[in-house]
């Protein structure tokens, strides 16, 4: 399975960066939504739209895709 992001759905609300344990324990500000401070983590959203980073870290637990309110992000 790969992560994958669709920009056209995205609203950059960030639910996804939040949400997803990989990017807390990388790190805390994502988890608190200030935004990560560095692409280490996964994803973040980057003037508005939500952006891969870090992508092979990403354990697949399916977190992101099921808080985000518009199917954006998802594994396949
Ligand atoms: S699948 Fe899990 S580990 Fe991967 S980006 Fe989504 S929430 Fe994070
Ligand atoms: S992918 Fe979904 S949850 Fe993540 S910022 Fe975009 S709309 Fe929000």
């Amino acid at each position: 399975m790969e992560l994958k992001v669709d920009q056209d759905k995205c609203l950059g609300c960030g639910v996804c960066v939040i949400a997803c344990p990989v990017n807390a324990s990388i790190s805390p500000e994502n988890a608190g939504g200030h935004g990560s401070k560095t692409t280490e983590t996964i994803m973040m959203v980057e003037n508005g739209f939500i952006k891969l980073f870090s992508v092979d870290k990403c354990d697949k637990c399916g977190t992101c895709q099921m808080f985000c309110p518009t199917e954006a992000i998802w594994l396949e």
